[in-house]
């Protein structure tokens, strides 16, 4: 039984690898799997035997001794079989979906570092809970019993086949129709219905909340009654896809159990054929194999239903297929940077779905410990440069390096280096202290004091009750954009990287907080590199180097006072700043 798991072709990322992945652990719980049924028929096979073989007046009891101990051994076998196999196949899954979340956190953890996220918050949420959720479902729900239905079919037949080849044939189709065609029946007529019954709701909720939005145009307008007749004939189509599924599937469930009727019937008239007598001897086979056929019932019963629900998972497969590959072996850095000098060496960049070329031919060197500015206008490239920077961007064409290594080949040890602080820091859930170790998690209470003294936190901090241990964002306690920003500045100083990347760190404040945050900044700052990227000119008198990007390419650079004497474009651009100011 094939599942086409991707329709556009493109090499699936997300079932078949983690199949592969805790092969041992996959292969016991499939094997247990089966062996529950297995337990289930034998348990069947055995009472039947026993109770034909009771009635016919054994003349050794010993005959019917050891079919007891089996039934005991098989109806205690089959309901642990059934929890150590659900223990097993829980237990893979749950390691199987936190791979596949640490994958997806990875891959949108490049996309959010610089804020140029291509996804929204929402269908964030919606790939980490709903995607892999469904990729769980298809695994306990669909893969897991079509193996181990597939493995008991393959076993019957064999098995059957050493009594009689002709039964095994006659069961080799009839069972056939129960685990191959019946299912794919089902995914042919019921899938492209649901794929209508998603369509119709997507289309009902878009029409709701839109006219809920506008509900009092409808009222005024006096057409109100048009919108709920037109809603509700939707809704009705909607209704009877509904009933065509459900009808389809009752039919279809009927089929099944007709077949597993004539399977019964086949069994019987087989079995009173192959073991005739009227009754004791050969004859007590008969109940045994007759009855063995009706718990095989529980094992082929749900696999219709299951693969229709791949029409289901088939749009969580394919969204997050879609999704870029993050490259593996970017864990382990190639080499270390023999220092922290940052040099951009004929640097092109475009990014993959755009044409324009963002940065072009740009060489660019900030030797250690250096201040620079970089300005630009709105969409030169200032934050793709800080990306480019941080390793999580690729070149198109040059090569950006740190210390001589290329900044992407440092995979993970980047964060050693290069300390971000963004326009708006993000604070989580919890506490202060919980809070400011992200930047180190073996920081002591003494040195996220003594940070805190540094960017002029420890007052106010000292001063709640709760000191580190408050909680971020609890009602009543908001911290302020200066408060956040210097809360993300003894955040990086913990975590002491030489290197210090500050994207409009302060864009949203009042003048004088600006002033204020950004003199800590440089203080605190005094002995790393700071690239600041800035749309405005206030401080920057205080770097070493200002830089401008337009078009791609570095317009103008010097230090401030060369800038300040010798540029008029920069003392018309200073002048007006300090006026908008
Ligand atoms: P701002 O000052 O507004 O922050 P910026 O100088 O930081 O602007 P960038 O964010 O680097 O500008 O963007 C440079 C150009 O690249 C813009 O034209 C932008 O539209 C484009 N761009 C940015 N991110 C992407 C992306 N993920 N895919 C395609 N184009 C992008
Ligand atoms: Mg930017």
């Amino acid at each position: 039984m094939k599942l086409s798991m991707t329709d556009n072709g493109q090499q699936d990322q997300w079932v078949r690898p983690f199949l592969k992945k805790y092969k041992g652990l996959l292969m016991l719980a499939i094997f247990l799997g089966f062996l529950t049924f297995f337990s289930a028929g034998a348990l069947m096979f055995n009472s039947g035997y026993l109770i034909s073989r009771a009635a016919s007046l054994p003349e050794n009891i010993l005959l019917i001794y050891i079919p007891i101990v089996l039934t005991r051994a098989f109806g205690i076998s089959r309901p642990v079989f059934r929890y150590v196999e659900r223990l097993v196949s829980h237990n893979w899954v749950l390691k199987m979906t936190s791979d596949l979340r640490l994958k997806l956190y990875r891959i949108l953890e490049k996309d959010a570092m610089f804020l140029k996220s291509n996804y929204q918050t929402g269908d964030i949420l919606g790939l980490l809970s709903e995607d892999i959720n469904h990729l769980q479902n298809l695994y306990l729900r669909t893969i897991f019993p079509m193996i181990i239905a597939g493995l008991l079919y393959v076993v019957i037949v064999i098995g059957l086949g050493f009594f009689s080849w002709w039964f095994a044939l006659c069961m080799l189709l009839l069972l056939g129709v129960t685990v191959v065609l019946l299912p794919i029946l089902s995914v042919l007529v019921n899938g492209a219905r649901q794929e209508r019954q998603k369509g119709t709701k997507n289309q009902l909720y878009k029409i709701l909340t839109d006219n809920i939005l506008g509900v009092s145009d409808w009222v005024f307008s006096q057409r109100g009654s048009e919108f709920v007749l037109s809603y509700e004939e939707k809704e009705k189509e909607l209704r009877e896809i509904d009933g065509e599924i459900k009808k389809f599937d009752r039919r279809r469930d009927v089929v099944f159990q007709l077949f597993f009727g004539m399977i019964a019937l086949a069994v019987l008239i087989w079995a009173g054929t192959r073991f005739p007598g009227n009754h004791g001897g050969a004859a007590n086979w008969i109940a045994a194999f007759v009855l063995t056929v009706f718990p095989l019932i529980d094992a082929f019963a749900p696999l219709s239903d299951a693969a229709q629900e791949t029409t289901i998972y088939k749009d969580s497969i394919s969204r997050l297929n879609e999704l870029p590959e993050v490259e593996g072996a970017k864990e382990a850095a190639a080499s270390n940077p023999n220092s922290t000098k940052i040099e951009a060496r004929q640097l092109t960049f475009t990014y993959q779905n755009a044409s324009r070329t963002v940065l072009s031919n740009l060489s660019l060197e900030i030797p250690e410990k250096e201040k620079l500015a970089i300005l630009g206008r709105s969409g030169s490239g200032k934050s793709t440069l800080a990306s480019l920077i941080r390793g999580d961007l690729q070149p198109t064409q040059g090569e950006m390096l740190i210390g001589g290594v290329p900044a992407d080949q440092l995979g993970d040890s980047i964060t050693e280096y290069i300390g971000v602080i963004q326009q708006k820091p993000y604070l989580f859930h919890t506490t202060i202290l919980n809070n400011l170790r992200i930047g180190k998690e073996s920081a002591s209470e003494e040195e996220v004091w003594h940070v805190l003294e540094l960017v002029g936190l420890k007052k106010m901090v000292q001063q709640l009750p709760d000191g580190l241990q408050t909680m971020v964002d609890e009602a009543g306690l908001r911290f302020s954009g200066g408060e956040r920003h210097r809360l993300a500045l003894a955040r990086i100083l913990l975590q002491d990287t030489p290197v210090v990347l500050l994207d409009e760190p302060t864009t949203g404040l009042d003048p004088i907080t600006e002033q204020k945050l950004l003199t800590t900044f440089f203080d605190v700052l005094e002995d790393k590199t700071i690239i600041w990227i800035t749309h405005h000119l206030q401080s920057v008198q205080k770097m070493d180097r200002i830089i401008f990007i337009e078009d791609g390419q570095l317009m103008m650079s010097g230090t401030p006072e060369e800038l300040m004497t010798g540029n008029r474009h920069f003392q018309m651009l200073y002048r007006i700043d300090q006026g908008l100011n």
